[in-house]
């Protein structure tokens, strides 16, 4: 089938699935549940009429014979794979559909998206305000490389003190930049304060909403600019394969695709794309288990003297419970959590080392449950709060286990560690 129907079928940007090859249109994708669009959002049928959609590896398509036909534009539809691919498009329409935005750009990691909106949209001589707990790659980001390459100046502020946010706006703030659950203190921010203080200065308001995938939070609904997810994280939620995206007004995210995407480079694979897609399908599902497990596992660890601290919304003892309960819904507050057990620095180790269901190892959001520890002396732990400064901590991220095993293993755990506490 020549590319030039693909091109047809990717560019009909309009809010329906199906409708391709001859097939009907089944609704308007805005009228769907959150579980409907994990199914159908941003899916179309091609010229093979397959259920799923092919993965496609080619990197180039075929041209049309009339060259007055082929669109230069940097995006162009199937002209060559660092403008756009099937896979990528199919990826990009479903997760405008779950965070309920225009327009989203799918990249090769969450960190090449976090590039291309800083890379996009700040320029040298440009002030940024920074949540001062961000993930590891954003900090280094903002203390070391765009500070001291392109004279990007940065401040640091608690998001949660809304004096402190507005002092730190300049009248050269273009960005402010906040994870809704930050990484990995749990710090909650409110994203439609900081959306009204960003917007009275002037500013794009950016929300890395990884921790906070949809249909659980949809930041844009907040007021938020500009979207990021690492995709490496719930959205695949498989743990194979990495990738990020950036959703938001088409204004916003075109130029991201014409600068980033296309001049840089930083695209994710089509097979990759293809698996993130997949993935993404039981999204919903997925976050269900993964807060209700949640919940249980922070309160069975609050409850046991031999655990130090634990910091997760959806306790009642964290201080953003409360703009947690209202902006998510009161009915979830997230899978991922940190905490330390009591003792000398090194019985966090010992109690890793003892854990048997539970995985050692970066990332999150995964179907299997990942701790890693991280010591209490490190350049960003200064801004943690207390208990993180005194113990370090445990960042885990639950998965897809049966809550009641996951609990055994803590105990068995905990148990190991505290032999005579116990
Ligand atoms: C993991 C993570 C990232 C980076 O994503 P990669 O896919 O690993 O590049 C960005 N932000 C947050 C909050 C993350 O947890």
């Amino acid at each position: 089938m020549p590319a030039a129907d693909d091109a047809k079928t990717a560019e009909q940007a309009g809010g329906t699935v199906g409708g391709g090859a001859g097939r009907p249109e089944r609704g308007v994708e805005r009228s769907l549940g959150p579980s409907s669009l994990a199914v159908h959002g941003g899916i179309r049928l091609d010229s093979t009429r397959a259920l799923k959609t092919p993965l496609v590896m080619s990197n180039s398509f075929a041209l049309p014979d009339d060259p007055s036909e082929i669109s230069w534009s940097a995006t162009a539809p199937n002209l060559y794979t660092r403008n756009s691919g099937v896979n990528q498009v199919a990826l990009e329409r479903k997760l405008a559909a779950l965070e309920h935005g225009e327009d989203a750009v799918v990249l090769a990691s969450g960190v090449a998206a976090l590039h291309a909106v800083f890379f996009t949209h700040v320029r040298a001589g440009d002030h940024v305000v920074v949540s001062d707990v961000v993930y590891e790659a954003t900090w280094r980001l903002w203390t070391e490389l765009l500070p001291r390459r392109y004279g990007i100046q940065a401040t640091f502020v608690d998001v949660t003190d809304a004096d402190a946010v507005r002092a730190a706006l300049r009248p050269e703030t273009v960005l402010v930049c906040v994870e809704a659950i930050a990484n990995p203190t749990t710090k909650v921010a409110d994203i439609a304060l900081l959306a009204e203080i960003a917007h009275a200065a002037g500013a794009v308001l950016m929300v890395d909403s990884t921790f906070t995938p949809p249909p659980f939070y949809r930041p844009l609904e907040d007021g938020a600019d500009l979207v990021v997810h690492s995709l490496t994280k719930y959205i695949n939620g498989h743990g194979d394969a990495m990738g990020g995206a950036v959703v938001g007004r088409s204004e916003l995210i075109e130029p991201i695709k014409a600068d980033a995407m296309v001049d840089v480079g930083g695209i994710v694979s089509p097979f990759n794309a293809w698996m993130i897609q997949r993935g993404s399908v039981t999204l919903p599902l997925r976050l269900r288990q993964h807060f209700a497990s949640a919940q249980r596992v922070a309160e069975f660890l609050e409850a046991d003297r031999r655990v130090a601290f634990v910091a997760y919304p959806g306790l009642e003892s964290h201080p953003g419970h409360e703009v947690a309960r209202r902006q998510f819904g009161g009915h979830a507050y997230g899978g991922m959590m940190a905490f330390a057990v009591e003792g000398d620095p090194d019985a966090q180790n010992r109690f890793v080392a003892q854990l048997r269901l539970i995985t050692s190892g970066f990332s999150l959001g995964h179907d299997d449950s990942l701790i890693v520890h991280t010591a209490a002396d490190g350049p960003r732990t200064a801004t943690y709060p207390e208990p993180f400064r005194r113990y370090g901590h445990l960042r885990l991220s639950v998965g897809l286990e049966d809550a009641e095993d996951l609990l055994a293993d803590l105990e068995a755990a905990l148990d190991a560690t505290f032999p005579t506490a116990g």
